[in-house]
């Protein structure tokens, strides 16, 4: 059928007695009755869509004594779109990334500078991925010099019509390009992980700006400004294929292979506003209520230590709390703290943990927290793993290894905790089972809203300044265009599934951060774990579309996970 169209599906159905005709959709059917045991139900659809493409539409019959089905797919024939075209990239090879669709699938052809592009070896089109009638793929091309600078044009066409869009690409500089107005220009040229990967890095950094240093350090290819004025970073040029920054669009540095940009991290409690109530209360605890007994972990803020919180509730005279400190007082950490209380303050659902309050009499600021017995996931996760049962050998009769329906309810509870938050339109933009803790009877909850981290760090890749990104969580529009939204949410929480399934390890584990950049930003996904259903399989891969509107709905992830939790249950007090 083509776009727009009408379609009518007829269903026929005997049995003794006459069965009940039900459509997997919500739509329009009538139900006549052909004789006593046969009848036929006529189901329209109206204005079919791009969208309803591939669509299985199910007819099941039943009555008392058994059920069958049959279904139809949709074909929709539709005119191509180019939904993205985007400015080089530089991967392997350059590649000017663009993602089509188009039902017959369209052809496409490349002009530049309004010449027809004969494709070859050197430049050609190559299709990554393909979903549905979704193309996502690259113009490559293999070394590209000046005469390849300039206007391109992607035109795609079928039989149902054509789309065109263009885009402007700058593979190398002109050698004498006069910078700005004789500001400094500093160049850093890192060198990382000769010895242990034998692959040579180059890194080198342009930036504009009085007084400005940019640095890189040389242990686990960390690149960061230990400068932290708020003079915008313009990114890497070398003369040599790379681009400038007017041509970036974004300021951006190049790291490994692959331009991030560099925009001053919007802080999550910025974004949300809408959680930033004006007349939110914060419950203010006294200092002499609260004795410290011992040291939990170390956190974004500074450390966390388990205490005894008196009059904190009027049925109990003192609970356990798990108070966290603030390391550094300095203005905006203080400001930070403040905004930080009042959203926790705004945020109360059973998978998020409970916050009671602040104690801000003196130093350290405090935030007090409910306890967690079991702390972390993610060290949760590792000690009852198999690498943690072999160790104990025998010696801990508790040390079990999780079960997979244990594994289902821990995340059924983290989709819980997700659902509640896209709902208050909060996007976490840090999730992961470091930041989740558990309770008694493996009740799990979102612990942790802050962004960067201490104890951790080698999960966080630090771009420019302070400004630490958990690229292995994160899904390629995070990484290329600091796009975070509930759907970049979704892939992390995919990426927590997969922590899970693998008793705590670290995604990509086996790669560098750079080489963790070109994986996702090439459209790799992680493995699937050797201990996870396929059901659970498809949901991360659900998770992870390039598109982010292609991926799952967190309400469909959580009432998936809560079904396939309820078919397995959970013997809870095996982990006591
Ligand atoms: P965070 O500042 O949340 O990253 O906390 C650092 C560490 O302190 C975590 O990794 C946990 O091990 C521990 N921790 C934080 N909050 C709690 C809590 N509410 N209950 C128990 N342990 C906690």
């Amino acid at each position: 059928m083509t776009e727009g169209s009408d379609v009518r599906a007829v269903c026929s159905a005997t049995g003794s007695p006459a069965p009940d005709i039900l459509w997997n959709i919500d739509s329009l059917f009538t139900i006549t009755k052909v004789n006593a045991l046969e009848l036929e139900s006529n189901l329209t659809l109206l204005g079919l869509s791009p969208s309803d493409n591939g669509r299985v539409i199910t007819c099941n019959v039943e009555n008392v004594v058994g059920q069958t089905e049959a279904y139809l797919q949709l074909n929709i024939l539709f005119r191509p779109t180019i939904l993205e075209l985007l400015e080089p990239l530089r991967l392997h090879h350059w590649c000017i990334p663009f993602s089509v669709t188009g039902n017959p699938k369209p052809e496409l052809r490349w002009y530049h500078k309004d010449q027809e592009l004969h494709e070859q070896e050197y430049i050609k089109t190559e299709i990554h991925e393909s979903t549905g009638s979704v193309h996502h793929g690259c113009l490559k091309l293999v070394n590209p010099t000046h005469i390849h600078n300039g206007q391109y044009t992607l035109v795609v066409r079928n039989e149902y019509g054509e789309d065109r869009k263009e885009i402007d690409a700058h593979f190398l500089l002109p050698p004498d390009t006069d910078y700005d107005t004789g500001l400094t220009v500093y160049i850093v040229v890192g060198i990382a992980g000769v010895a242990l990967i034998g692959c040579v890095l180059m890194v080198i950094i342009l930036k504009y700006g009085r007084n400005s240093k940019f640095g890189m350090k040389g242990s686990s290819s960390v690149i960061s400004n230990d400068d932290d004025s708020a003079s915008p970073l313009h990114h890497v040029s070398n003369g040599n294929n790379t681009p400038s920054s007017s041509e970036m669009g974004h300021d951006a540095v190049i790291i490994g292979m692959t331009k991030i940009p560099v925009i001053e991290n919007p802080q999550y409690f910025r974004q949300s506003g809408s959680m930033l109530k004006s007349d939110t209360f914060v419950q203010h605890i006294k200092r002499h209520n609260i004795v410290l007994k011992r040291e939990l972990g170390e956190g974004a803020f500074g450390k966390v230590f388990l205490a005894e919180c008196y009059n904190l509730t009027p049925d109990q005279d003192k609970i356990l709390v798990a108070v966290k400190t603030l390391k550094e007082a300095s203005e905006s950490g203080r400001a930070d703290f403040h905004r930080e209380a009042e959203l926790l303050t705004n945020l109360q659902h059973e998978h998020i943990v409970t916050f009671y309050g602040v104690c801000v009499e003196s130093d350290p600021l405090i935030m007090v927290f409910e306890y967690m017995k079991h702390g972390d996931l993610n060290k949760f996760l590792r000690s009852h793993g198999p690498d943690a049962v072999l160790m104990a050998d025998g010696q801990h009769s508790l040390m079990v290894e999780l079960t997979q329906s244990q594994m289902l309810h821990i995340a059924q509870q983290i989709a819980a905790g997700m659902v509640y938050l896209a709902s208050q339109h909060f996007v976490h933009r840090d999730l992961a089972t470091r930041n989740c803790l558990v309770g008694e009877n493996l009740l799990v909850k979102i612990g942790d809203f802050g962004m960067s981290r201490d104890v951790y760090s080698t999960d966080y890749y630090r771009v420019g300044g302070h400004t630490m990104l958990p690229i292995r969580w994160m899904p390629p529009e995070s990484i290329m265009y600091r796009r975070f939204t509930t759907e970049s949410d979704v892939w992390s929480l995919g990426v927590v599934l997969w922590e899970i399934f693998t008793y705590g390890k670290q995604p990509w584990y086996q790669l560098s951060n750079n080489e963790v950049i070109e994986c996702i930003t090439q459209g790799r996904v992680l493995q699937r774990p050797r201990s996870c259903p396929k059901e659970v399989y498809d949901l991360m891969l659900g998770c992870w579309q390039r598109e982010s509107y292609m991926r799952l709905n967190i309400k469909e992830i959580h009432s998936l996970l809560q079904s396939l939790a309820k078919a397995s249950p959970v013997y809870l007090d095996i982990l006591g």
